[in-house]
This record gives C-alpha cells, structure tokens and sequence, in this order.
C-alpha cells in the first residue's frame, strides 16, 4: 500500500490525482492533502477518503502546513501539483525527506533546476507533465547516450495562425478557451501565449540532462503525440494516448508497471491525420525567451518565470492585454543581472526583483 500525499488537490491535476487514486483502494491511500483557500473543497475530498488525511490550507497555514505535508512520516510518495514557483521549497523538501517525488509542478524544476537536483541525488523524479511523461516513457530502456534530441509536441493553444497583430486584441474568455487540454487558468494562459511550451522545455533540460540545441518544440494541433526521442541513428520513438491528464497522473503512479486504461483509448482510423508545423516565434515570442533564459542559466529561468506569473496574473485581473505579457517578459528578462542559482534565498530575491520590476513596466506600458 503507497501512502500519498497531494499538494493542490483543489486544482485540476490534485482533483484528476484524486480520481485515479479512487480506482485503487487496495493500493494507495491518501494521507496529506493541501489547497491554496478552497476550503470548502479541501474538506469535501477529505470526508470522501476512507481514513481522514491531514490537511493544510496555505491561504491559513502558509508554507509551513506545505512544508510539514512533505514530511509527514507515514507518507512515502509526494504529488507536487502545486501552480507556481511556490512549489520549489516543497520540491525540495520531498527529496530531502526521501519521499518518491511525482512532479506536476513544472515551475519548480524551471526555477531552481540546479538545486533540485542536488537535493535529488540519485532519486528519480517522476513527470507528471504529458510531454514529459511520454519522453520518460520513450527514454525507457535506452542508453542516454543515443539519444540525439527530445521533440517536445505543443498544440499551439487557442490562437495557433494569428498574427502578432491579431494577438493585441484578444480577450481573456478567448484565452481561457483551450482547443484540446482541460486545465487550471495559469497554465491555459501560458499555453496560449506559448510560454508553457518554453517552460517545459526547461522542465526537460533539467529532468533528463539535455542541452537546449537538443530540445526542439514542434506544434501538433491534435494533441495525441504527446512528445517524441529521436535516435542517433534516426529512429524516432513517439508517446501516443489519449488528451487526458489522468494517463501521465496514473502512469506516474504505477510506474514501473501499468494499469488499464483511465481515460478510453485513441481511435487512429477516426484521428485519420496527424499534423506538424514549426512554432511561430514571431506572434509567440515567449518561447524564444525561455530558451534564452535557460541557456543563460543562473537566476535567469527563475526571474523570467516569475515575471510571467505576475504577468499572467495582470492579465487575468484585466491590468494587461494579451500581448503585455510577452513583452513584459522580454524587458524583465533582459534587464535582469544574472546570478548563480546557488540557493533558494538568491532565487527567492530574483523572483522578487522580476515581480517588482515587471508590475511596474506593466504599469508604465500595459493597456
Ligand atoms: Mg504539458
């Protein structure tokens, strides 16, 4: 019996966690659960799990109940599906308590990747994010070293063919409407500003050892390849499956093994066609930034995540159009003096230099 805990189970993958885990009551029970200020819910889920779970409401209890969850004793596995660079210390925490680590929150490995390692040591960090699952699940049984480059499959969101111009009017419901995912705002938003795709090939740099000249994103509008390795010698291994989350949150489960079918299966006679299309970097520039920020290293990744959650956030409060938000990305990202991401403290004031100076450049040019 695996004991769990989940952080963020209010949201769209601790909910979708939940119910994967409701399917096998013989092998996992629920121990710990947190939520940011849906207490309500919090305490729904819990009365619905056969022995009540500890829980911490970080709207009340702030970090330390996230902190004290990580290290609760009678758990052994930890869901990270907390949204946003929050995550990092209960990141690092799991690992450092020994607890089996299943990952969902990206924005930890984007912001502190070094130190995460570290504190990972050989411990193997379990992707819950698709696109990571499928190339944890393509790299199975592979020798790193012939592996020529990740392809990371983006289905280009909401606004896929508009035109930077075209993108300055659009509104946040437009946004918010994602053509194949169902997902919690913040990352529905970075997807259609494309800047979940830049962070995720971050994610992978660091998860699998990667450089960056070795990660190529490629748009495919289905969202059925969920991402694919390609070989030194030109064969290509692709993750296939159905667009739910709970196939990567059941496979992070189980894995190594696995169990039946969650969310149906694909129908490649109805799929009929795949498509493939490079990204557009010019109506989508975040991608490029990410990359920017990743290759430069230190405290870049960090300050240039954290300037997207404020941004985001702007837009979500309707302080910003759509397209502040890349822009404001690229200012905050270019005036910012790299540090080494040497400690949590060091990217911490980072992220508190990017948030500051990207509300006031939102301030001074948003709208
Ligand atoms: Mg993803």
């Amino acid at each position: 019996m695996r004991s769990i805990v989940i952080l963020g189970s209010t949201g769209s993958i601790g909910q979708q966690a939940l119910d994967v885990i409701a399917r096998y009551p013989d092998e996992y029970r629920v121990v710990g659960l947190s939520a940011h200020n849906q207490a309500d819910l919090l305490a729904k889920q819990a009365a619905t799990l056969p022995v009540p779970p500890l829980t911490t409401l970080t709207s009340r209890d702030g970090l330390a109940g996230l902190l004290e969850l990580c290290r609760l004793d009678e758990a052994d596995t930890v869901i990270n599906a907390l949204v946003g660079s929050i995550g990092l210390r209960p990141t690092l925490e799991s690992l450092q308590a020994g607890k089996k680590l299943l990952l969902a929150n990206k924005e930890s490995l984007v912001a502190g990747g070094e130190l995460v390692l570290a504190a990972a040591g050989k411990q193997e960090i379990i992707p819950i994010d698709s696109e990571h699952s499928a190339l944890f699940q393509c790299l199975r049984g592979e020798d790193p070293a012939d592996v020529a480059k990740l392809i990371i499959t983006a289905s280009g969101g909401p606004f896929r063919g508009r035109s930077r111009t075209e993108l300055s009017a659009v509104t946040l419901t437009e946004a918010l409407a994602h053509p194949r995912w169902t997902m919690g705002p913040k990352i529905t938003i970075d997807s259609a500003t494309m800047m979940n795709k830049g962070l995720e090939v971050i994610e992978a740099h660091y998860l699998f050892g990667m450089p960056y000249e070795n990660i190529d994103v490629v748009v495919h509008p289905q969202s059925i390849v969920h991402s694919l390795v390609e070989y030194v010698d030109g064969s290509v291994i692709g993750h296939l499956g159905p667009t739910d989350m709970r196939v990567p949150i059941q496979y992070a489960l189980t894995y190594p093994r696995r169990q039946t079918a969650p969310a149906g299966t694909i129908n490649l006679i109805e799929l009929a066609r795949l498509d493939f299309e490079a990204p557009d970097n010019e109506a989508f520039p975040a991608l490029s930034y990410a990359y920017q920020a990743g290759r430069t290293g230190g405290t870049a990744p960090a300050v240039l995540n954290a300037a997207n959650e404020a941004a985001v956030a702007a837009f979500r409060a309707g302080a910003c159009g759509f397209s502040d938000i890349a822009d404001c990305l690229e200012d905050v990202l270019n005036s910012h003096s790299v540090l080494p991401a040497d400690s949590v403290d060091v990217l911490e004031e980072a992220e508190r230099w990017a948030r500051e100076r990207a509300a006031s450049w939102l301030a001074a040019w948003g709208n």
